[in-house]
């Protein structure tokens, strides 16, 4: 069948929702028996996300080829469950760097190299490479940020090019728009909805269909207002309150009738029937009342919660899995340097450390992980958090004194994690860590080993230092367990102290691979022994 496509475009402001509504729709339309692509084109100028701060732009999700990408491609891996690559997410700076190095080769001898069409080209080459890839009969493409930025203008053009390249019966615009309450009357108001989607017709876009975001319901007459003031069919206009339980935003699609909607207008037929049970099961799961565990996730990005969506949608599914309610106590790791916020870590059931960069807040961090190894509090290190619990270990156990990772002291006698050789001669900082997947060995008889019940798994990662194996066998004497390893044995994967009831770490980033139907068992540990020791 010829391809089609759905574009998502922002309006009126961004953070509304854009991605987990395109999620939803990939959802709708997959279990409708199609096969779906997602790709999410970036407006900004860097690369990727790699190399950009937490505080700007949230967490970097990473995808099995190693691909640094938005947050949103999590988003669409948890709604629609497909393995996505480095294809589903562009950024303007990857469409100039691509344009420019073909000019320097004398690919457009000649021709003065313009944002139209040079630009635009590279933009719809990159948007057609997901249909050659992935064989999809249905992309869904969202643009980052609002229409109007001045960033986001040439990914509209080339979207609007494409609109009559693959026939205006092929795609089909879905506008995300919010409509703000007005505190003094409660009312709700549609004018910046209006103007967002003339700023949108303005370069010659009429939506097909409009998605009223709002904290509020939205009534059936202010749908009619907005079909009526923007030029949309009364029935596309599809009102989507603020939903309390993120996964049960394709329910509410669904049970609003906008998946028939949607093949409608692309003049298709369902090939199967829609099976949303499992989700509205899960999401009946979430309400029920549970008892709570309360994890405190010990971070140094904390005031920005997306820098960890990952983290928290898996501690949520491994929360649903052993039928309780999870409570995150956001803990900034220099407040535990400063003696500061610890009430926080002791009345948690668990303590949780994620990853991380550079050397602010690391010492908070390993106040964390001792606090859990002496207390037998349990315990769950991803990345930067099994680094910081190596550290720990070496300094309190071991005696090593000055322990640390290079990363954080360069003149340590003791580097417990240090860069590998291929690592030493990199100078640049973008894409150049460990990434993507790789296999891991669990060894048999660890914690590690009865969470997975697999002998050996594949899993993301996103760092450029390591255990150093020159410590392995004194740790190994003084209770720490390799329970995975690279398969050549090179390369430490997990660790977990032997004697406690579950302190487990690992190198890579398992809350990638998290998915509200099969929550990790790195998690679902962590939360089985915090449930656990919350009984006691
Ligand atoms: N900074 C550490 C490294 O590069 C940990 C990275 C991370 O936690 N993602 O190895």
């Amino acid at each position: 069948m010829t391809t089609k496509y759905l574009f998502f475009t922002g309006g009126v402001v961004s953070s509304v929702g854009k991605g987990v509504t395109a999620a939803a729709m990939g959802l709708l339309l997959k279990e409708r028996g199609f096969k779906i692509a997602v790709q999410k084109l970036d407006p900004y100028i860097n690369v990727d996300p790699g190399t950009m701060s937490p505080y700007q732009h949230g967490e970097v999700y990473v995808l099995d080829d190693g691909a640094e990408t938005d947050l949103d491609l999590g988003h669409y891996e948890r709604f629609i469950d497909n393995r996505l690559s480095r294809v589903s997410n562009f950024t303007t700076g990857q469409v100039y760097a691509e344009t420019i190095a073909n000019e320097r080769r004398g690919d457009y001898l000649g021709g003065t190299i313009q944002v139209i069409p040079h630009i635009t080209n590279e933009i719809k080459r990159r948007i057609r490479l997901v249909e050659k890839e992935t064989g999809a009969e249905i992309v869904i493409l969202e643009v980052g940020g609002t229409v109007g930025d001045i960033e986001s203008q040439p990914f509209l053009e080339a979207l609007r090019q494409m609109r009559n390249e693959v026939g205006r019966e092929n795609c089909l615009f879905v506008h995300v728009t919010w409509l703000p309450t007005i505190g003094a009357t409660g009312e709700i108001k549609t004018k910046p909805t209006q103007h967002s989607v003339a700023a949108l017709r303005s370069i010659g876009i009429s939506p097909n269909i409009i998605i009223a975001r709002a904290d509020q319901h939205v009534d059936k007459s202010l749908c009619e207002k907005i079909a009526l003031f923007c030029d949309v069919e009364k029935d596309s206009v599809i009102p989507m309150t603020t939903a309390s339980v993120l996964y049960e935003v394709p329910l509410m699609l669904e049970d609003l009738g906008v998946g028939e909607l949607i093949l409608t207008k692309l003049g298709l037929k369902a090939k199967g029937k829609p099976n949303m049970q499992p989700w509205r099961k899960l999401v009946e799961d979430v309400r029920k009342p549970k008892p709570t565990v309360k994890v405190a996730l010990v971070g140094k990005y904390v005031e920005l919660q997306d820098a960890y969506m990952s983290v928290r949608e898996a501690l949520k599914h491994a929360a649903i899995a052993n039928d309780v309610e999870v409570e995150i106590n956001w803990v900034h790791s220099v407040d535990l340097e400063k003696d500061k916020n610890w009430d926080a870590v002791k009345n948690s059931d668990a303590i949780l450390v994620p990853g991380g960069f550079g050397s602010r807040g690391i010492e908070g961090k390993v106040l964390a992980a001792r606090y859990a190894r002496e207390n037998k509090i349990p315990y769950l290190g991803l990345c930067l958090g099994m680094q910081v619990m190596s550290i720990d270990f070496a300094r309190g156990v071991l005696n090593l004194e000055d322990a640390n990772s290079s990363e954080f002291d360069r003149s340590t006698e003791n580097p417990i994690i240090d860069l590998m050789l291929d690592q030493r001669s990199v100078t640049d900082m973008g894409g150049t860590m460990r990434l993507g997947l790789y296999p891991c060995a669990l060894q048999k008889g660890t914690k590690a080993a009865a969470a997975y019940g697999v002998p050996r798994v594949e899993e993301r990662h996103r760092h450029r230092f390591e255990f150093n194996n020159k410590y392995r066998v004194e740790f190994e004497k003084h209770g720490m367990a390799f329970s995975g390893l690279s398969p050549d044995g090179n390369l430490v994967e997990i660790i977990e102290i032997a004697n406690h009831p579950y302190m487990v770490a690992s190198q890579f980033h398992p809350e990638f691979l998290s998915r509200p139907m099969r929550p990790h068992p790195l998690f679902v540990g962590l939360l089985k022994a915090a449930k656990e020791k919350a009984k006691k």
